[in-house]
């Protein structure tokens, strides 16, 4: 996911350029908005993603969709005419993106740590997955087994109590 930027790093300050994301993963549809900074340049990403996950309940592993959005600058390292290296800004550190003498933003470690953040913590393959059987281990889905298992959940039977002292 490169844009090369050596034109836009030549033109006024509040250009802007418009782009379509290729499919890549886990990229599968988005588009690109940079604006030309002072020193840089804004990157403005929506997509749609698909992201790896393990079931939290039958611990199957599936993609699911998420849509990731983002913002962020990439700083300018070298003039786009003179090919000079520049002052770096004074808050830029290790997690600064930024823009190499190639002059080319590469989007592709903004996109990993945003779908990062987009993971589910606790993803379920499907809505209504049965999970695994608390005593042998046997997924569900797949089939019964002959295992006697405590059927009620404690946190329904509280709710339970609760409606009825409402409504009681
Ligand atoms: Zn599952
Ligand atoms: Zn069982």
């Amino acid at each position: 996911m490169l844009f090369n930027v050596s034109q836009l790093l030549r033109s006024p300050v509040g250009e802007t350029r418009h782009y379509v994301l290729d499919a890549a993963p886990p990229v599968h549809a988005g588009t690109a908005e940079l604006v030309r900074l002072p020193g840089g340049v804004l990157v403005t990403v929506k997509a749609d993603v698909v992201l790896d996950g393990v079931c939290s309940r039958c611990l199957t592993p599936f993609g699911y969709p998420a849509h990731i959005e983002f913002d962020e600058v990439y700083v300018q390292e070298y003039d786009a005419v003179t090919a000079a290296r520049l002052e770096p800004p004074e808050d830029a550190d290790d997690e600064t993106f930024r823009i190499g003498a190639d002059h080319l933003i590469d989007i592709s470690e903004a996109v990993r740590q945003y779908s990062e953040m987009a993971t589910a913590m606790q993803p379920l393959c499907r809505p209504d997955c049965p999970g695994l059987c608390p005593v042998c281990g046997q997924d569900l889905t797949v089939g019964g087994c002959e295992c006697e298992r405590e059927v009620t959940d404690t946190r329904w039977s509280a709710l339970a109590a609760l409606k009825q002292t409402l409504h009681g």
